[in-house]
């Protein structure tokens, strides 16, 4: 295990601090909490732990901003410049990003890199779709004439987690900010460091003060993010995390009636029939949920098998999860690394352990050896597992897998829509009848056919049941963050 000293990314701050109307600031009762590295557990940075006092000073600071106009009523082309601006200052400094992502959450290096890469093309897409934006304009002959005027919110109260925190923050700063609102930013508490690049970035790009705020810590109520839910002069939220959360989230935003975009969790199903090419399904199954640690909403984290090619399945799956590497996540050949946390790390070794007895462990089980300590995993695979066992039904969020067999095509339906989520769904055929009648029927917001989790930007993301609320995505992101106000004119 090396020293934490000789892991630390350059350029770490002294403290991370909260971003208020263009200035770094410590909360305002001074309160700070830990940062834990998750290799060691070793505490690493202080943070500042926002209250409702930092989130009323966050909420005025983008509201003033929002009235100013400055950045609200810019044309969509200024805005797209500074957007491009900041696309480009994130890939200048994309492998530093990638440094401090690895660092504080334990991804591996080379898919933190990659995470860093989709962050920068997250602002690019955004800057190019808002010059591209046009909107309905209906004329009845000799009559009317009806357009609309889209017109941006407000501030947009931007509630994030810890898995790939920072590619997942710019998924709502880059629409929010592109259709000209204001935004106050909660950042998770388990990852806050990545989140301290902002500031600097923001500022070097010309973003206005006060349109990008941030406040750090806890979610709960008595710290930053109920708080951020419940003011007033918030109109929207938009929300990635458990689905539990979502729930409350949803109901300390109705007394306002708030606009919401929920993106919450998942357990999504793998289905692999028979015909499929068992090759293909294998490596991208294997992907699937151990990447990213498995810690990926999308994550295929039950694989459904056709009965006749199971057993081969299990077999070549198993030895497969076996080879996969788990490492130091600053090591670039790390394919598993650190857990982000030891109290997420309690949870996925509780379901290992859970995993044990309601089915039968084929691979890992506990932790590598040469890891003696930090949250370090084994990749992990049960077979027949039973539909109503808990590592089935809920969601591990870790590199945990579930493989059930099943008999007929409608079996496999029953048991891929059989959990209260619906995120996404990956089908392995070689019949395209099958395959898109299976697309059709199947519980999810997203489904893979013969691939895995690489989509367009423009394409709707998010989920049914369970896994979310809205969807986000192309247009769609922009319809969430603006208002679109009919215009009616007689002639
Ligand atoms: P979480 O719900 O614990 O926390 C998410 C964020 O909400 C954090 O910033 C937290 O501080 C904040 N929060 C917690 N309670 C709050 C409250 N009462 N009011 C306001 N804010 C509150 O989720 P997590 O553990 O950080 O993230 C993992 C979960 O996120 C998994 O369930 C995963 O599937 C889900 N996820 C979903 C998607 C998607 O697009 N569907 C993407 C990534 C992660």
């Amino acid at each position: 295990m090396t020293e934490i000293n000789d892991r630390k990314p350059e350029g770490l701050p002294d403290v991370i601090r909260h971003y208020i109307d263009g200035q770094s600031v410590d909360s305002v009762d001074g309160d700070t909490f830990d940062v834990l590295d998750p290799v060691t557990n070793q505490p690493y940075i202080e943070a500042a732990s926002g209250k409702t006092a930092d989130v009323d000073k966050a909420v005025a600071a983008a509201k003033a901003a929002f009235e100013s106009g400055v950045w609200s009523q810019a044309l969509p082309r200024e805005r797209s410049r500074v957007l491009h601006k900041i696309a480009d200052i994130m890939e200048t400094r994309g492998d530093q990003l990638a440094a401090m992502e690895c660092f504080d959450t334990g991804l591996p290096i080379k898919q933190a890199k990659g995470q860093a890469a989709r962050a920068a093309e997250n602002f690019r897409f955004f800057a190019d779709l808002i010059v591209a934006q046009h909107d309905d304009t209906f004329k009845v002959p000799g009559r009317q004439i009806n357009y609309v005027n889209r017109k941006p919110i407000g501030v947009a109260g931007l509630i994030t987690p810890w898995n790939t925190p920072f590619m997942l923050e710019s998924w709502k700063l880059a629409p929010a900010i592109a259709t000209g609102n204001s935004v106050v930013l909660k950042p998770a508490e388990f990852t806050p460091l990545s989140a301290s690049l902002w500031p600097g970035i923001f500022e070097e790009a010309g973003l206005p003060k006060g349109v990008f705020n941030m406040v750090h810590g806890f979610g709960e109520e008595g710290f930053a993010g109920d708080p951020l839910v419940k003011h007033p002069d918030v109109p929207l939220i938009s929300f990635t995390g458990e689905s539990r959360t979502g729930q409350i989230i949803f109901g300390n935003a109705a007394p306002h009636l708030k606009g919401l975009s929920m993106e919450l969790g998942g357990k999504s199903p793998a289905v692999v029939f028979a015909d499929a090419d068992l090759d293909a399904a294998i490596d991208a199954t294997i992907f699937g949920v151990f990447s990213l640690n498995g810690e990926r909403c999308t994550a295929g984290s039950r694989i459904l098998v056709a009965r006749e090619v199971y057993d081969e399945f299990v077999e070549r799956y198993a030895a497969q999860a076996s080879r996969v590497k788990v490492g130091m996540p600053n090591d670039e050949t790390t394919e598993v690394g650190a857990i982000v946390h030891p109290e997420h790390f309690e949870k996925v070794m509780s379901y290992v352990e859970i995993g044990k007895s309601e089915a039968r462990l084929v691979a890992g089980g506990g932790r590598p050896e040469g890891f003696p300590e930090g949250n370090f995993v084994q990749p992990t695979v049960f077979a027949d597992v039973a539909p109503d066992a808990r590592i089935f039904q809920e969601e591990i969020f870790g590199p945990v897998v579930a493989i059930t067999p099943f008999d007929s095509d409608e079996e496999a339906l029953e048991l891929a829509n059989n959990t209260k989520y619906g995120l996404a769904a990956y089908i392995w055929t070689n019949d395209l009848k099958r395959a898109h009648n299976f697309a059709q029927n199947v519980e999810a917001g997203m489904v893979w056919l013969n691939s895995n989790n690489v989509r367009d930007l423009r394409t709707p993301f998010g989920g049914v049941k369970a896994s979310g609320l809205g969807h986000e995505g192309g247009y769609r992101s922009i319809d969430f963050y603006t208002d679109q106000q009919a215009v009616h004119i007689n002639l």
